[in-house]
């Protein structure tokens, strides 16, 4: 959420809700009714243009910061006293945690094993108690995103395990792409992974 870069989404930017997107030479200026809109009409288009995805959330909040001062709530390090200030959450959601493995995956261009190995892997993935939602209910373009990236990675648009299989909240990995990837570009097995986990003790690269 764009409230959570530290956006003022109720207020209508000096700049209105757009972004400038470049493109072939130019620029093309990307709009929306309010926030929520803006980013994903800036996921779309970059989908539909073959661009790289990139941060479209971070990005929107940085621009509009940037370009309307009023709507960042964020003014600066002296804007709260010290009694006010609130501990920084470490916290990371699965949904940003699964997205940042799938683009280092894809960067990686991993190799496949076959469906067959796939659907074993999958059945100890089903009955695994770490095998958990990933979709995040106020943010469909992140689930979009995170759709998005599991296709490019796994190179195919369905797989009869998508129903049963969400993301690992031990090794970060969205089921239905890395059940497809070979063990050597696959993160090293969490030691809390039950006997029946099939992700291998050490990657080899
Ligand atoms: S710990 Fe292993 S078996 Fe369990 S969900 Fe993760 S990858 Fe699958």
């Amino acid at each position: 959420m764009l409230e959570s870069y530290g956006v003022i989404t109720s207020l209508t930017p000096s700049c209105k809700w757009t972004f400038p997107q470049p493109y072939e030479g130019g620029v093309h200026i990307i709009e929306g009714q309010n926030g929520k809109e803006l980013v994903g009409n800036l996921l779309d288009f970059r989908l539909k243009a073959r661009l790289p995805i990139g941060d479209p959330e971070r990005e929107v909040a940085e621009y509009i910061k940037r370009e309307s001062p009023n709507n960042a709530r964020f003014a600066g390090t002296g804007h709260r006293t010290r009694a006010e200030k609130k501990p920084v959450s470490t916290f990371t959601p699965l949904i940003e945690r699964i997205r940042t493995t799938m683009t280092a995956l894809i960067d990686a261009k991993p190799r496949f094993v076959s469906e067959d190995e796939a659907d074993e892997r999958a059945k100890a993935c089903v009955g695994c108690t770490h095998n958990v939602a990933w979709r995040v209910k106020d943010c469909g373009p992140c689930n979009s995103h995170a759709d998005y990236l599991a296709l490019v990675l796994r190179q195919r648009h369905s797989y009869k395990g998508d129903a049963f299989l969400g993301a690992c909240r031990l090794h970060d990995l969205h089921l239905g792409s890395g059940v497809f990837l070979d063990r050597d570009f696959l993160p090293a097995r969490n030691e809390q992974s039950p006997a029946p986990c099939w992700i291998g003790a050490t990657p080899k690269v």
